[in-house]
């Protein structure tokens, strides 16, 4: 079970307070529900993946001090297809004659194991949020709409549309000259790169609909074609009382429909959001910064849900994007963007969590797929050491615990996390040779020796992946096959001295630490300093030399993995030869 936690005041915390109080206000007693929306239109981005990380841990708190809270995941598959995306495998452009079909009518890419493109796309974040711990009650819109779960919501939008149509008109701009209706201005903001237009696809935000208003007035309702499962489709006539429904389509077709008893089609996104918004009676849903200028989704579902569902918005931070480093060329080169299973394949879970539990909602980050990934890691060993002996401060503990555990338990964890840069530079050396690897891992520490490597797994497994995945072919190491006679030959006589030391000390110090404290005291031996004199400028010179020469003669660069590393795996035998002087 979850440890009792004092999550002092960290983000979560104040909103979870909030929102149990919020929820005591509205419906006392009831269980408390927060929400999170995707589309599935495309693979998801992972900068959506703070669309559902912001409520879950709101949601953990709750759970946490012991309240009932559902996590409600709505997805959006009900939502017209609108585009083909850029580098999916298995589609062409043949997939342009879906566009205006709801995401579950589209066909999958060639060769899912799933029944349609909503279905395939979900199901890699289905498998991503099951490893990341989050725990929800997911909701197809297709299923609701399509079995008419929503009829009186429908009913009653379409009676009071006159409502509906004249608060959106509020925030529609008219044009001077001609009076009617012009399409919203471009904000001047910053350009979103492609990335962040990526996620912002994903989260809705491009469906900023608000309704038909044909010759016959306004419907805050589309129906899907009969003939052609499009929505290029316009209502034009609509009685209350018999609830007949008429409209045509680009296609041709035309019919009329009880709105009684039909169940395809779906209310408008300005309206559909704030309609769930009563039907759930959701207290806290975050979305993301695009939904925050006036007249957008958020803005105006606050109105149309009190005034017209005679419900409460939730309580709804806005959100910054999440932006990727390092992978961004890799990307581009295969069109993909990277998903949070990308994210998954080169970092545990704990790690993924961490990135979003320390950070307020409207704070930007990176994710990082580059070498900045070592650091973060070493960060996320320097907070574990904290927690483990104790001197951890009170919100990076918060920060810590919401990563490592949910309500339900802790998550996986590696039982011997070896340093990920370590891990990172052995699998570089071996490529993957788990023989290999094995015997430098256990002679990082002789005196408690990694036995198996199930014990430094899945980290290790994440390394490798990183490292084989993320890390550019010139970037790789690669130990040279034979020595370089003209660099040994053209050595001074403090070269030769500082490698004759390094072989005599090599069988004595190999270890991880053994190593360390052999590189660095050669050059203070070769300077007449004690080994633990504090390092001067000269000395610090004399250093970088002795390991650029060392990396030259192992590696044929100048930089590379750690040296107590390198030579670790490169192996005792192999370093003699390399740095002997013929
Ligand atoms: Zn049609």
């Amino acid at each position: 079970m979850a440890q009792a936690q004092s999550t002092e005041a960290d983000w979560v915390s104040r909103f979870a307070d909030e929102v149990i109080a919020e929820g005591e206000r509205r419906a006392p007693g009831k269980t408390i529900v927060v929400a999170s929306g995707l589309s599935p239109s495309g693979p998801i981005h992972l900068g959506n993946l703070r669309e559902v990380m912001t409520p879950h841990l709101v949601a953990d708190e709750i759970r946490r001090r012991g309240h009932e809270v559902r996590h409600v995941l709505s997805w959006d598959d009900y939502d017209r297809y609108r585009k083909v995306p850029n580098g999916v495998p298995g589609i062409d452009e043949s997939w342009a004659e879906h566009i205006g079909k709801p995401l579950t009518s589209v066909p999958a890419p060639a060769g899912s194991a799933y029944p349609n493109w909503a279905e395939h796309f979900k199901a890699a974040m289905v498998e991503a949020l099951a490893e990341l711990g989050i725990e929800y009650d997911p909701i197809s819109q297709t299923e609701q709409y399509t079995t008419g779960v929503y009829r009186e919501q429908i009913l009653h939008a379409m009676k009071h549309r006159g409502d509906i149509d004249a608060i959106l008109d509020q925030y529609r701009t008219k044009d001077k000259a001609t009076g009617q209706p012009k399409k919203p201005q471009q904000k001047q903001q910053k350009p979103l790169d492609e990335a962040e237009l990526e996620a912002a696809e994903g989260s809705g935000a491009a469906a900023e609909d608000d309704g038909s208003s044909g010759g016959a007035g306004y419907f805050p309702y589309k129906p899907y074609c009969a003939a052609c499962e499009r929505d290029l489709t316009t209502v034009t006539s609509y009685d209350d009382d018999t609830t007949e429904l008429a409209y045509t389509c680009v296609c041709g077709h035309a019919e009329t429909v009880l709105l009684s008893e039909f169940n395809r089609g779906k209310l408008v996104w300005k309206v559909d959001w704030p309609m769930r918004w009563a039907y759930e009676g959701v207290i806290f849903e975050p979305s993301g910064v695009d939904h925050s200028s006036p007249g957008s989704s958020f803005v105006v579902g606050g109105q149309i849900v009190r005034k017209v569902f005679g419900g409460e918005q939730p309580i709804g931070p806005m959100y910054a994007f999440v932006g990727i480093s390092g992978m961004a060329k890799m990307s581009s080169s295969k069109g993909g963007v990277p998903t949070p299973g990308d994210a998954l394949k080169i970092m545990e879970a704990p790690l993924l969590r961490w990135l979003y539990a320390r950070r307020k909602p409207n704070q930007s980050f990176k994710i990082a797929f580059d070498q900045e990934i070592q650091r973060l890691y070493d960060e996320w060993d320097k907070l574990e050491a904290k927690v483990a002996d104790g001197t951890v401060l009170p919100a990076d503990a918060a920060a810590h615990s919401r990563a490592a555990r949910t309500a339900a338990g802790e998550l996986p964890r590696t039982p011997r996390p070896l340093p990920y840069r370590t891990l990172a530079s052995v699998v570089d050396i071996t490529a993957g040779h788990d023989e290999q690897t094995l015997r430098i891992l256990s002679d990082l520490d002789p005196a408690n020796p990694v036995k198996t490597l199930d014990e430094t797994r899945p980290r290790l497994d994440r390394a490798q992946h990183w490292i084989l995945t993320q890390v550019p072919a010139e970037n790789r190491t690669i130990v040279r096959s034979t020595p370089d006679a003209e660099l040994l030959a053209s050595l001074d006589d403090e070269g030769r001295a500082s490698l004759r030391l390094l072989l005599e000390g090599l069988d004595e110090h190999w270890s991880l630490d053994g190593l360390t404290t052999l590189l660095y005291g050669i050059p203070k031996v070769l300077a007449g300093l004690e080994p633990h004199a504090k390092p001067t400028p000269e000395l610090k010179a004399a250093q970088r030399a002795f390991f650029v020469l060392l990396y030259q003669l192992l590696v044929s660069r100048d930089t590379g993995p750690r040296l107590p590393t390198l030579l670790l795996a490169v192996g005792a035998d192999r370093v003699r030869e390399l740095v002997t002087a013929p």
